[in-house]
């Protein structure tokens, strides 16, 4: 008997089909996410924080017809609603045909990003120039904040109330403000340090000012004065009411188009708002869904997700709770039956560091989304790991609406790691797999996403919620 088989009809049967990526996609279709994105390059440059990214979604969702959430109130199918907390996350629902009787479809992505917060005494002057302290926020390498253009984003509360939003170097007639590093010329020493020491947290000092007041008196720290005055002119502070302020160094400059092609984007913040963007788009253009859909915008994924604005908080189980109970059904019930696309990134392959990756489970550029089944370190720590069940049914959801979609893990096991708020997310009883955008240099001051890839993210959300 014969054994022998065809091998390339066998290859074809059985075999996974090498991924072509954006070679699959028409100019058509290339051209819809060109212009998708462009609506996603102004998102990005008027969210650097979360505060303002809550600010510009709602404005965004209120044009799309969302009201403000009331509880106690019975939605019906197809009302749009906004429930915002404490200003720095928000929640966006669609009312399902089925309410949350049948759970609810959840994408949730972080809109906090990587950067560098002001200490809450932060103004002082040293050799006649005036700088503030600061402690940076979420992951970053230090190095790379230095001598780049920054601007200060944030919010002050003063002693009587009074809240004042502060934005200064966004402007290109504003000022900006810069941390200083050693000309090469004297950094032998430190030129022999390891990364994490060669510019060390205490280091994160930013300039803000070195001229004095004008004055006759023999006072001294007049350069620190001189700014605190000029703070004092534009926005009624005093230094005080610095304790009581969040306040931040972020990015000075506007998001760009980057390669002769124009196929990336380039900016400060796509992890995540490259999946808070789409995922809001898609709760904008869903109108009436079978079950109720609610894209969350969450806040300190970066420092672990604590806090009552993190996905640690009880926040949207407390909203879920709210539309159970207006459906007559336990909220437990609701949350139960939900499903959940954390909408975060994972790291793009980067052949200048290919050793980092390990290339046959990694994400490339210009291949779609990535589903991240398990995230975490060494050994799946500190992660929820996707079930086959729920893989299978994201799997086919995205295959049936053609989607571009890859998988892959963060990089190489045991070299590190990261997590995503999937984990909390999975621990109020809800299926939940990660699903994003690659990004290239990721946590870094600029960073990388192409522009096709943004554009699947927001085709896979949507045929989620529809
Ligand atoms: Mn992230
Ligand atoms: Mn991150």
């Amino acid at each position: 008997m014969d054994n022998k088989c065809n091998a390339k009809e066998l290859k074809e049967q059985l075999l996974m089909k090498s991924k072509k990526g954006i070679a699959t996609l028409t100019a058509e279709e290339i051209a819809k996410a060109d212009k998708f994105c462009e609506g996603y390059k102004t998102f990005l440059d008027k969210s650097p924080v979360e505060r303002e990214a809550v600010s510009y979604s709602l404005e965004l969702a209120k044009a799309k017809g969302f009201v403000e959430f009331q509880q106690d109130k019975a939605y019906k199918a197809g009302d749009k609603i906004y429930y915002v907390n404490r200003d720095k996350a928000i929640a966006l629902a669609v009312i399902g045909k089925n309410g949350v009787k049948k759970g609810a479809r959840l994408a949730i992505a972080h809109i906090d990003s990587p950067r560098v917060d002001l200490k809450p005494n932060p103004l002082y002057e040293e050799s006649s120039l005036a700088l503030f302290k600061t402690h940076y926020y979420g992951g970053i390498k230090k190095y790379q904040w230095t001598v780049i253009p920054l601007a200060l984003h944030g919010t002050v509360v003063k002693l009587d109330g009074t809240k004042v939003n502060i934005c200064i170097g966004v402007d290109e007639n504003d000022p900006c403000f810069c941390i200083t590093d050693l000309l090469p010329h004297l950094a032998q020493e430190q030129a022999q340090k390891k990364m994490g020491k060669i510019i060390e947290g205490e280091n994160l000092n930013v300039l803000v000012g070195s001229r004095p007041v004008q004055t006759d008196d023999e006072e001294g720290e007049l350069v620190k004065l001189n700014v605190m005055k000029l703070l004092n002119e534009k926005y009624g502070i005093v230094e005080g009411d610095f304790l009581s302020a969040e306040l931040c160094f972020v990015p000075a400059y506007k998001t760009r188009d980057v390669g002769f092609d124009r196929s990336l984007i380039g900016g400060y913040g796509h992890d995540d708002k490259v999946c808070a963007y789409p995922a809001l788009m898609a709760a904008l253009d869903t109108e009436v869904p079978e079950n109720t859909c609610i894209t969350y915008l969450c806040d300190k994924e970066e420092t672990g997700s604590d806090g009552n604005t993190g996905m640690q908080s009880d926040f949207l189980r407390y909203f879920i709770y709210d539309l159970a109970k207006a459906d007559g059904i336990e909220g437990y019930r609701a949350l139960s039956q939900s499903r959940c696309l954390s909408a975060d990134v994972n790291a793009a392959f980067d052949p200048t560091y290919a050793s980092a990756y390990e290339p046959k489970n990694s994400s490339y550029i210009n291949q779609g989304v990535i589903i991240t089944k398990y995230t975490g370190h060494g050994g799946k720590g500190d992660t929820s790991d996707a079930s086959a069940e729920y893989m299978g049914e994201i799997r086919s959801m995205l295959e049936k609406n053609n989607v571009m979609w890859q998988t892959g893990e963060l990089g190489r096991v045991d070299l590190g790691g990261g997590g995503t708020i999937a984990k909390y997310v999975a621990n109020m009883n809800v299926e939940v797999v990660d699903l994003g955008v690659p990004v290239l240099s990721m946590h870094a001051p600029f960073e990388l996403v192409s522009k096709v890839d943004v554009y699947e993210a927001y085709r896979a959300f949507y045929a989620f919620y529809n």
